[in-house]
């Protein structure tokens, strides 16, 4: 079984979505399909966040900027009345919840960082809901039941050994194409809703797939693969066909923001290969890891 992760950069606009259906329509069934928040929404959500606590009412514009942009995705993606009404009823909920939330950290004047996890938490509520009803054969899943993190150093970190049980509960018998939220976890002692960290969706896929022993993990960006250097900042950077585990973690931690670099190890350790691919290119190889 292979783990596909779509980010934020394949998910921004309808026609990007559009292209990632055709990939997953492609690939014999069962696939796990991992995705972020749509583009630039997590961002989005921590400023109006860190505008809410500051009692500052441009909160609100945000909220409404992010619920259009979902609602133009629903809109452009969607043809069938039943499933676009069925899919409002259920993302309105979400988002009545979120606006709900931004209003009680305005009127107290205060961001925990339990609050501030949960707001940012819809980014990938959303765009999970909203893929598992673009794609067919699509079935939800709740990555906050099986991704438990625990506390170290005042920072969330995945409990492996437990995630790895209750992964292997929820998603062993998958028949068609799961549809899991990235980056989204909870806590193993309270069952608050935690996170991986920024960039941390491919670290979600990347436990997923040693979980399962699935034959390779995809991780779908909007680059031909592992590049030598940032292409948005050096222009002449070229391709990597092949690099191994090493040398990618090297290369994350030094910045290379294509895979956030806690993601390799999981997969290191059960030899599962990792190929770095581009959703508005699939005709290209990618880089093997
Ligand atoms: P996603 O939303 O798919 O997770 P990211 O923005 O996290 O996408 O990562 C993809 C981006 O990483 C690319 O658009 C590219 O600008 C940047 N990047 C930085 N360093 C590298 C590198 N060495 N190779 C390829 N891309 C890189
Ligand atoms: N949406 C989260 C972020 O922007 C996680 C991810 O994209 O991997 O950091
Ligand atoms: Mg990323």
């Amino acid at each position: 079984m292979k783990v596909m992760k779509f980010g934020g950069v394949s998910l921004g606009t309808s026609e990007g979505i559009n292209k990632v259906k055709n990939i997953i329509g492609d690939e014999a069934q069962p696939v796990i399909i991992v995705v972020s928040a749509l583009y630039g929404v997590t961002e989005q959500l921590l400023q109006a966040a860190d505008y809410a606590v500051s009692a500052n009412k441009k909160y609100e514009l945000i909220f409404d900027t992010l619920q259009n942009q979902h609602y133009k995705i629903i809109e452009e993606t969607i043809d069938s009345q039943d499933v676009k009404l069925n899919l409002y009823e259920e993302i309105q909920l979400l988002f009545e919840d979120l606006k709900n939330i931004l209003r009680g950290v305005y009127l107290i004047g205060d961001l925990s960082q339990k609050s501030s996890d949960k707001i940012v938490s819809y980014g990938e509520k959303f765009s999970s809901l909203i893929l598992s009803k673009i794609i067919p054969n699509a079935q939800l899943y709740d990555s906050t039941e099986f991704i438990k993190t625990t506390k170290q150093f005042n920072k969330h970190i995945p409990d492996i050994p437990l995630s790895n049980k209750l992964i292997k509960e929820h998603l062993q018998n998958t028949r068609n194409v799961a549809i899991v939220p990235g980056f989204i976890a909870t806590s193993r002692d309270e069952d608050d809703i935690t996170n991986l960290g920024r960039g941390g969706s491919d670290y979600t896929a990347s436990i997923i797939a040693a979980a399962l022993d699935a034959s390779v993990l995809e991780i779908w960006t909007d680059v031909d693969g592992f590049m030598t250097a940032d292409p948005k900042i050096i222009q002449s950077a070229y391709v990597i066909e092949e690099l191994s585990y090493i040398e990618a973690i090297e290369l994350s931690n030094f910045g290379a923001k294509v895979i956030y670099p806690p993601t390799i190890f999981p997969v290191y350790h059960k030899n599962i290969p990792i190929r770095v691919r581009n959703s508005f290119n699939p005709s290209s190889k990618g880089t093997l890891i």
